[in-house]
């Protein structure tokens, strides 16, 4: 067999839709010595671990820990415990991840229905109240952060209308969790799951998840055991909890990972981090505007940290992030579903979320434009990005 190269990846510019840059110090502490998933030292990061997840979730959960998987094993982990078979769910799809919940939940034998909203836009409220009344659903479950399309469903009302219909939620902030506000205790979420990769800036590889102690009581009274053995919250919190009985091999090198991160996100503080996150969108958006490019989400409900822009009219999709990969080593994200070819999705999560990479990307935006015969006012872009940053200081 000839002899194969060692890895070389290249650094690249993490700009899209997830994984986001990492922070040095978390590629560091991952590369700290491996040991044992119950030896006293590793018990120890658990329980550190678990305390600054219940900080960045903004809740007292017992029940709150990470998943060995990416986010989508905390999405399967929150729906096959809370959905029993032949019980009645609400979901509430506006993109794609809403949709994964509707199929997660079928195939947990829910007994489903949807309600939808068009690609970029949000729910009311009122909407919702009216398919409770009309579905009266056991459990409800909706996307904070909808990754496909940029948007930010506001959570809090809706949230309180399930809870008066006597209903369980359960919320998606795989997106959202650092980037934006999530209130679990205020707003009474049942089962909620986010993921490493967006706005942690951490690996992909854990999903951090919290369930109320009104979810786990549901989940210890189940006549049913959960289908799924390896995401089973019952099992898994006997290693999670006290007793540390042996699951499954708990990834302990993502776990230092996760660890670090959530270190770097509560030494900058919540508050601080959304506002960077609030910055770095403002001035991105201005930039963007500088050049002609418009936002594809529902007005007012931008995420700030995940940006879905239509592709100017006249501008070719594929050479364009083609051209910022392989020129400039920037990742960002194409559009999916509907949005697909008409849209360009630019993360700015976690560690990627700075200055530096804002006034990198205008840049080369400016000169690939240019290249495509885009018409704007050049150095407008960057102009516009700057004067956000003066002000803002
Ligand atoms: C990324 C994402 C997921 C799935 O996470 P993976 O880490 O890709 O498995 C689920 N929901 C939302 C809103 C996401 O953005």
């Amino acid at each position: 067999m000839a002899t194969i190269a060692p890895l070389n990846a290249p650094i690249r510019t993490l700009l899209g839709p997830g994984p986001s840059d990492i922070h040095p110090r978390v590629l560091a502490a991952m590369a700290q010595p491996t040991v044992g998933h119950l030896d006293p030292y590793y018990l120890r990061v658990m329980d550190e671990l678990q305390s600054m997840l219940r900080e960045v979730f903004r809740t007292k959960n017992r029940m709150t820990m990470a998943i060995s998987g990416t986010g989508s094993a905390g999405q399967e982990a929150a729906v096959v415990n809370m959905i029993e078979p032949g019980e009645r769910v609400l979901v509430c799809i506006n993109g794609v991840f809403g949709n994964r919940l509707f199929d997660m939940a079928e195939r947990a034998g829910g007994e489903v229905t949807k309600i939808e909203r068009p690609w970029g836009e949000v729910f009311e409220v009122g909407e919702v109240k009216e398919a409770l009344a009309r579905v009266k659903p056991k459990i409800v479950a909706i996307v904070m952060a909808e990754t496909s399309t940029g948007a930010w469903q506001p959570i809090g009302e809706i949230a309180a209308a399930v809870r008066d219909a006597e209903a369980m939620l359960i919320l998606d902030t795989v997106t959202a969790l650092g980037g934006i506000p999530v209130e679990i205790d205020n707003w009474q979420v049942d089962a909620v799951y986010s993921g490493t990769q967006k706005c942690l800036g951490c690996p992909p590889g854990l999903a951090p998840v919290s369930f109320s102690d009104r979810a786990v009581e549901k989940i210890l009274k189940r006549p049913k055991k959960v289908q799924s053995w390896y995401l089973d919250v019952s099992m898994l919190a006997n290693y999670w909890g006290s007793d540390r009985v042996y699951h499954h091999t708990a990834p302990i090198n993502m776990t230092y990972a996760l660890h670090e991160s959530l270190r770097i996100v509560l030494e900058e503080g919540l508050e601080a981090c959304f506002a960077r996150h609030r910055r770095n969108h403002l001035a991105l958006r201005a930039g963007l505007a500088a050049l002609g490019i418009e936002y594809a989400t529902q007005a007012g409900h931008e995420l700030p940290q995940l940006n879905a822009v239509r592709i100017p009219s006249g501008v070719e999709d594929v050479p364009v992030r083609k051209a910022l990969l392989e020129r400039f080593g920037i990742e960002i994200g194409a559009g999916l579903g509907v949005f697909k070819g008409k849209v360009w999705r630019i993360g700015l999560m976690g560690y990627s979320s700075r200055q530096t990479n804002v006034l990198l990307l205008l840049a080369a935006l400016e000169q690939l434009l240019a290249e495509q015969g885009h018409k704007f006012e050049h150095g407008a872009a960057i102009a516009a990005a700057n004067q956000v940053y003066s002000s803002a200081k």
